[in-house]
């Protein structure tokens, strides 16, 4: 259990309160929404107790986690089995098997039967029919915020920016990492976010 793990590590401290938990808390296979960019979602998702989240190609899960840390429930919906695995085991891991239910199966079918969330976060799978399928199915208020780390949906959310308004964001984050005897940026792939309220 590696959040067991974390929090011995920590001096049986637990977990820090704030989003954008470390990678290292989540079982995943390299598609995570990584940390710092994890706490630009959750900020933009604005969780509040009681409200319930559908997590679009969840991936790890990371996202539902922080979602229902908040005291929320989440919908994960994920389309490979073995990531499906991962969120499963990361629900537990934080004792919050409870709070998030996972559908194994592509978005926007899964859905179907779904509850209409508070809030939507499109972490994988957005094109054009995913958005219709999602957008008609929230309630006036209801927030949605969608990353795209490919040309071919960076484009798709200037679309619905324009379109639906909200706030499109590029976020270019870099690291220093060894160059030789000296350090350097190491840029990760700029994310676009798109925040809407319905
Ligand atoms: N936010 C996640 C990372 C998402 S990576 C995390 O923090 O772990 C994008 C995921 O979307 C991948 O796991 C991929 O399998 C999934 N995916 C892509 N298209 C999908 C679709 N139509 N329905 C469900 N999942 C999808």
């Amino acid at each position: 259990n590696l959040v067991a793990v974390a929090v011995e590590a920590r001096g049986g401290q637990g977990i820090p309160r704030s989003s954008g938990l470390s990678d290292d808390l989540f079982m995943h296979d390299g598609q995570i929404t990584k940390r710092p960019v994890r706490a630009l979602a959750l900020s933009a998702l604005g969780p509040r107790p009681g409200e319930r989240l559908w997590d679009i190609g969840a991936g790890s899960g990371s996202i539902s986690v922080e979602w229902a840390l908040c005291g929320g429930t989440a919908t994960a919906i994920e389309a490979r089995e073995d990531r499906a695995a991962n969120i499963r085991s990361n629900a537990a891991a934080f004792g919050l098997a409870h709070r998030i239910t996972v559908f194994t199966g592509t978005a926007p079918e899964a859905f179907g039967a779904l509850e209409a969330p508070d809030a939507v976060f499109i972490g994988g799978g957005l094109d054009g029919a995913m958005f219709n399928a999602i957008w008609s199915r929230l309630s006036p208020g209801a927030r949605l915020v969608a990353h795209a780390v490919t040309l071919e949906t960076e484009a798709l959310l200037g679309e619905l920016h324009q379109r639906h308004g909200g706030e499109l964001m590029r976020v270019e984050i870099a690291h220093a990492g060894p160059l030789g005897r000296y350090r350097s940026w190491e840029a990760s792939r700029p994310v676009v976010q798109w925040s809407a309220v319905r």
